[in-house]
């Protein structure tokens, strides 16, 4: 199943996919961004943890949802106003890193997300303490290496079309000049 690292990785493939030119503000502060917006929806497994020390117990509900990576994608778009660290991507871009994390539970686990809460709802089950969701975070994560590794071929052969091809814009999203 993808850990942070391969949410991570299918995030920037997803960032990749629709942003063809580099934006204004640092790569750095783009990457980190990145990195939270992906593996924004398992800010559920910390709820469960603080709340009932069970990180399992609120796991791959309503924030694994289209509505979540809707919702949670404007605030993003718009988070920039709450400090120059914080970068300006557009919605389209917040909205695709969020949902990549939903795609990925749902393609390469085999338990169920709530995809179109509040109509559907799944909760993971069984039960992982702070000491058993660190060490997956940290060691698992290493499982990711396979996809981690097709994320950097993908976003390695669409800078090389677009290099090559320099009139083959996909999609036509891309064409939007960033703001
Ligand atoms: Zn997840």
């Amino acid at each position: 199943m993808p850990f942070p690292l391969g949410h991570t990785a299918i995030g920037l493939a997803a960032y990749n996919t629709i942003q063809t030119s580099s934006h204004g503000s640092s790569r750095w502060k783009a990457l980190a961004f990145i990195v939270v917006l992906a593996n924004l929806p398992d800010i559920d497994v910390i709820a469960g943890l603080v709340l009932n020390a069970n990180g399992n117990l609120y796991h791959r509900g309503p924030t694994h949802s289209l509505i979540f990576a809707i919702v949670a994608g404007y605030l993003a778009a718009h988070a920039w106003r709450l400090g120059p660290f914080i970068p300006r991507l557009r919605f389209s871009l917040c909205f695709l890193i969020i949902f990549s994390h939903v795609l990925a539970d749902m393609v390469f686990t085999a338990s169920p997300v709530s995809l179109l809460w509040p109509f559907e709802v799944y909760w993971s089950i069984g039960s992982s303490g702070w000491g058993s969701v660190i060490h997956s975070v940290i060691f698992s994560s290493l499982q990711d290496v396979g996809i981690l590794l097709g994320s950097i071929a993908y976003i390695y052969v669409l800078l090389m079309v677009r290099k090559w091809l320099p009139d083959l814009r996909v999609p036509a999203l891309a064409r939007r000049r960033i703001r």
